[in-house]
């Protein structure tokens, strides 16, 4: 097993990977920009290490300034976390190549499905139903008109090294397409440094439910069922529950299924996620594949009582999930507390918390990195922390999930608890029976 692992991340999900290598015995090496000097991240881990100034590519982004923090700490071990070097093959080949073992996929397998347009030529070669649309990168006018036709209007155009919700467009009709197609492509550059757009039908009141899988290095793969995250906000995700209201155990095993033959096509190592998009004749197709831990993953966690964390960790030091068994149990709900303003369009809400008291009792859980006192900083994203409730039924998930908001109390930033108070209270929301659009007609009452 590793003696030390160094996080190469911030926020929450730094202090959660820390929290379950302390559980391990595993020492831990936090690594930080200097606006984070004062996050809870680096005073919780057992060595901390200043990477950089805040702008992500002079720090969490900085490939040489991290490797080196893990060669001067000797840590044996990196975790990714999400977001930032999580799917950056270079990264994990650059930790191969000077003995680190990178907590995660291969740069090989993260190559053939961090892209995520030939992920989706991946998925049709192994059989996995997957949203029509062109056949690879669309370049050309008269190309996107000709995919346009052959899978009917309207299309969405998206970044092929896309992630966030960022950077997709949808299109209509002919007349929109150029203009389309030369802005999806210019941001694509901008926002990932890659304008490769490919082309998909933009499916008519979806749902988004993702598949959790476990893969081991010995050719064992496992499901641990869907999250839908349905509820979002201009594509991003703003809550997510399992099991998913629409999914049957049918349906769950088909589309287990089809997530297991995903990662089995790649031969995958690690903990992913296959995202698909469910119709409403419940036919599922495959969106992309995420090869790390999500955000949303302590749904799953509650609900088949697992700590991801830990068992991916295990794989990466070559322990078999052969004979592992995951029972479900119960309902979770997730709602995503973000530092922003929902009464002016969620617009990001950084500076002090001045008051910061998290709700507890039975079946709640809080994953937050912030403390009264501490700076939300304007340079990452805005989330400060995770509420997830799990409980026997979903309408009893519901009102846990209302009455631990209620306890939920933060001075000093706008967040988004008001906003999720009322989702809880939505009829729509609660009779499960919406689509990836329900937000768009959801008005949030301003007090
Ligand atoms: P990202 O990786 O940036 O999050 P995704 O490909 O996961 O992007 O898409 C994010 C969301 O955008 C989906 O959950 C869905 O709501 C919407 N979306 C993406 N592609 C389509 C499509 N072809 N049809 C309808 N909605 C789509």
């Amino acid at each position: 097993m590793f003696k030390k692992i160094l996080v190469a991340n911030r926020g929450e999900i730094a202090l959660r990977i820390m929290q379950t290598c302390r559980e391990m015995g595993i020492s831990t090496v936090a690594v930080y920009s200097t606006v984070d000097a004062e996050s809870m991240h680096v005073k919780y881990a057992d060595e901390a290490v200043c990477i950089g100034p805040a702008l992500s590519r002079e720090s969490y982004l900085n490939i040489p300034r991290i490797i080196a923090a893990a060669e001067v700490t000797n840590a044996d071990a990196i975790h990714p976390g999400y977001g930032f070097l999580a799917e950056n093959a270079d990264f994990a080949e650059v930790c191969a190549s000077v003995n680190i073992k990178f907590i995660g996929p291969t740069a090989t397998m993260i190559n053939q499905m961090g892209d995520k347009n030939t992920a989706k030529s991946t998925m049709i070669f192994a059989g996995v139903p997957v949203v029509p649309g062109s056949p690879g990168l669309v370049t050309d006018l008269q190309q996107a008109i000709e995919t346009a036709k052959r899978t009917g209007y309207p299309v969405i155009i998206k970044p092929t090294a896309g992630g966030g919700g960022k950077g997709m467009r949808v299109v209509t009709e002919d007349s929109q397409m150029e203009k389309a197609l030369n802005t999806a492509r210019s941001e694509a550059e901008q926002s990932f440094g890659n304008s490769g757009v490919y082309i998909e039908k933009y499916l008519e009141n979806p749902r988004h439910v993702e598949i959790q899988i476990l893969s081991d290095q010995h050719g064992n793969t496992i499901q641990l069922g869907e999250r839908d995250c349905t509820v979002q906000r201009r594509h991003q995700k703003l809550i997510e529950e399992t099991p998913s209201p629409v999914v049957d155990e049918a349906l769950r095993k088909k589309m287990g299924d089809a997530a297991v033959a995903a990662a089995r096509a790649i031969n995958y190592e690690g903990a992913g996620t296959i995202e698909f998009l469910l119709d409403k004749h419940k036919d599922f197709f495959f969106m992309e594949m995420n090869t790390r831990i999500q955000v949303e993953h302590p749904v799953t966690e509650e609900r088949y009582d697992v700590d991801l964390v830990k068992e991916q960790i295990l794989i990466a030091a070559g322990e078999s999930i052969k004979d592992r068994a995951f029972v479900p149990k119960g309902h979770s709900i997730e709602c995503r507390i973000n530092a922003e303003d929902p009464e002016h369009s969620f617009r990001p809400s950084p500076g002090q918390l001045q008051v910061f008291h998290t709700p507890g009792g039975h079946g709640v859980r809080v994953d937050s990195h912030a403390y009264a006192s501490y700076v939300v900083p304007s340079n990452y994203d805005s989330m400060i922390a995770k509420l997830i409730v799990t409980a026997h039924s979903r309408e009893e998930a519901i009102a846990r999930m209302s009455r631990a908001l209620d306890e939920f109390i933060v001075v000093g930033v706008k967040t988004t608890i008001p906003f999720h108070k009322q989702v809880m209270h939505s009829p729509v929301f609660q009779s499960g029976d919406f689509d990836t659009s329900f937000l768009e007609s959801f008005r949030f009452e301003k007090k």
